[in-house]
């Protein structure tokens, strides 16, 4: 049986959320079924002559390290997939949580949440502090937050928003010029923080409420040790946490064969083909990461492959009407599981 762990094992830990079947869902066939913790079956049906009866045509099992049913709580999610990664940022190693998938398949119910379920991203820092305040006697800590969004290839500071920022090297590797440093003390401020950050993504102009489809939000925690050792050396570790809200998945495969037809959907499709280039990269041992072909990746550099741990949560829906985000969502996260 495989061991889930993270800490010792430089791969990628692949997950599966499935969410519950929503209103305008109501009536549809489920697709998904979850067996034994950590396999996905996925059944595709077909219409007959009468088209209100589905046959089931074919079936297949995908295996995870572990699937979370509709039922399954933000915590356990949280427990399962990323509390290994807070115990080695705060070691000083990198870590990025990623959720990938459809629109409406439930990546931002899982990173962010809601303020009375509040998911992994908040989970996490409150997490950071309780295991900082454990320790706290043998060095000092210093957490910080920054919040951005990459869309359409233009990188925006989401906790105070204004102009574009750009994307420079330095001797810490590559930054945001200008991104908010903000400096955490506690979990009560962050869920609202957040909050405001997530409304401060770019909207579609006819959807304005809505966040657009092909934002992508990145969460990045600092974790800054600093002590003084019994010979009296300063012992400095710096740990980085990256908790990801991808863009939805579903155009990404679309305007891929449409030859980039609109700017804006080859801007997209960059950054989120980008991860998955680098992702194949990496299953495939090449010794070149093709980081540099978006701004996500740029700003991922560190936190992606070499030492670093990586978990990859696939959200989907139960639903029929979904199978065909479902089965690419599947066959993308089977894919990223075997580096
Ligand atoms: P995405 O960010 O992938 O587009 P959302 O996270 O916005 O999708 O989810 C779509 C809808 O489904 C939202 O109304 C969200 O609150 C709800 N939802 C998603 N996952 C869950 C879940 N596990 N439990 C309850 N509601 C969920
Ligand atoms: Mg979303």
């Amino acid at each position: 049986k495989k061991k889930l762990s993270l800490v010792d094992e430089n791969r990628i830990m692949v997950f599966v959320r499935v969410r519950p079947i929503a209103k305008k869902e109501a009536g549809s066939r489920c697709c998904v079924r979850i067996v034994n913790h950590c396999e996905v079956y996925l059944t595709e049906f077909a219409a007959q002559d009468d088209y209100l009866r589905l046959k089931r045509v074919r079936g297949r099992h995908f295996t995870f390290d572990a699937c979370f049913s509709d039922s399954a709580t933000q915590q356990e999610v949280y427990s399962t997939s990323t509390s290994e990664l807070v115990e080695s940022v705060l070691q000083g190693k990198n870590g990025t949580v990623f959720c990938y998938g459809a629109t409406g398949a439930g990546k931002t119910y899982t990173m962010l949440g809601t303020v009375e379920s509040p998911g992994v991203m908040v989970l996490a820092i409150k997490d950071l502090f309780s295991k900082i305040r454990t320790r706290s006697c043998d060095g000092n800590h210093v957490v910080h937050l920054s919040y951005l969004e990459v869309y359409n290839e233009t990188v925006r500071d989401l906790i105070s928003p204004g102009r574009p920022l750009v994307l420079r090297e330095d001797k810490q590797g590559i930054v945001a010029a200008g991104l908010t440093q903000y400096r955490a003390y506690s979990t009560d401020e962050v869920m609202a923080l957040l909050q405001q950050g997530n409304r401060n993504r770019t909207t579609e102009p006819t959807r304005a409420n809505e966040t657009s489809s092909r934002s992508h939000a990145v969460l990045q925690v600092m974790v800054e040790y600093r002590v003084r050792d019994a010979a009296m050396n300063i012992v400095h570790r710096v740990g980085k946490l990256s908790l990801i809200d991808l863009a939805g998945s579903e155009r990404a495969l679309a305007t891929d064969q449409r030859t980039l037809r609109s700017l804006e959907g080859a801007n997209i499709n960059r950054s989120l083909l980008a991860l998955s280039s680098c992702i194949n990269a990496l299953v495939e041992g090449k010794k070149h990461i093709p980081y540099r072909n978006s701004k996500l990746t740029q700003l991922l550099k560190d936190s992606l492959g070499g030492t670093c741990n990586t978990v990859m949560i696939a959200n989907i829906s139960p639903s029929n009407l979904s199978f065909g985000e479902t089965q690419n969502t599947l066959h993308w996260a089977d894919r990223a599981k075997e580096i």
